[in-house]
């Protein structure tokens, strides 16, 4: 602890203190009791969204230590929380999830908190879009892509700073302070990506995608999405679904298209052939990743780009 030294240094140049080594060392175990009482004094939080996780950590500054137990990388659709998140969880104050179900496991973690952590559900306050269900297509489920939204992002950031400011008060002007910078950053992407997408005639705002991410994305920036179901299983889809997604492809005119999670590349090349189209690169749908994609304005400008070059 080089600032426990040089707080020692200084003070042995006052007479007073000059030659008086047991003061030196409970002068010492003082500052070491402060140091380590001021850790405890953070808030912990615990979130399962990496985009939350940064959101935490921007709004809490130095005032929070946030565990992100769903790493950047990492499919939240299949995570599991492991016997050492859950111990965690039990130590938070706040708990975030990204919730519209995007948590199957939320029980779990209710159980697992202790007496003072609150568990928040930071998009079930925003207005949901619908998606077929990844495991039954027949099911009609909340959409939990909301982070695609700017709109969204600043609505989540106010909650996550009121959950703070409820769990320490104390700390009111200064998360109140973090919120604000991290809204202007917002403001500043969201007139980026409107002055990107201004290049993009409405009538070629159409996105073709295997994995219904970019819904919030698409109504906020007006693209229709025409979803090419069937590539991201295993299974063979049928020529008859193939023939579909070909003429659908064509008759909309669309230039690129981009899948996701490919089982079937011989299908993808038979329907790029056939349509046309070509493959538009890589979305980053899932939240924070590596590289570009280590913050939130990194990956929405990588899939704005990505998209307005693909299609332009
Ligand atoms: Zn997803």
């Amino acid at each position: 602890m080089p600032s426990l030294c040089n707080a020692l240094a200084a003070l042995r140049g006052f007479p007073i203190v000059r030659g008086m080594k047991a003061h030196a060392l409970s002068l010492l175990t003082l500052l070491a009791l402060t140091i380590s009482s001021s850790a405890q004094g953070k808030l912990r939080v615990s979130s399962f969204s990496t985009i939350l996780t940064e959101v935490a950590q921007q709004v809490g500054g130095d005032r929070v230590v946030v565990t992100g137990h769903v790493k950047p990388g990492v499919d939240p659709h299949e995570y599991e929380p492991k016997p050492a998140d859950l111990k965690a969880v039990g130590e938070a104050q706040v708990i975030l999830l990204s919730a519209k179900h995007m948590e199957g496991y939320v029980g779990k973690l209710k159980e697992s908190t202790g007496t003072k952590g609150a568990v928040i559900e930071v998009g079930d306050g925003f207005a949901s879009l619908k998606m077929k269900a990844e495991n039954d297509p027949n099911k009609i489920v909340e959409d939990p892509h909301w982070w695609h939204s700017i709109t969204n992002m600043r609505k989540a950031v106010k909650v996550v700073r009121d959950a703070l400011i409820a769990k320490s008060p104390a700390d009111t002007a200064l998360f109140t302070d973090n919120a604000a910078k991290y809204l202007a950053k917002l403001d500043a992407l969201e007139k980026w990506a409107k002055t990107e997408l201004a290049k993009l005639p409405r009538d070629q705002r159409k996105l073709v995608t295997s994995h219904d991410a970019f819904q919030y994305f698409a109504k906020e920036n007006g693209f229709t999405i025409y979803a090419i179901e069937g590539l991201s299983s295993a299974d063979q889809p049928s020529s008859k679904k193939v023939a579909d997604i070909i003429a659908t492809i064509k008759a909309q005119g669309v230039k690129a298209i981009f899948p996701e999670k490919i089982e079937n590349p011989k299908v993808l090349k038979e329907i790029t052939k056939e349509s046309g189209a070509k493959l538009g690169g890589e979305l980053h749908a899932d939240g924070l990743g590596e590289g570009e994609a280590a913050t939130y304005e990194g990956m929405y400008r990588h899939n704005v780009e990505t998209i307005v070059k693909a299609l332009q």
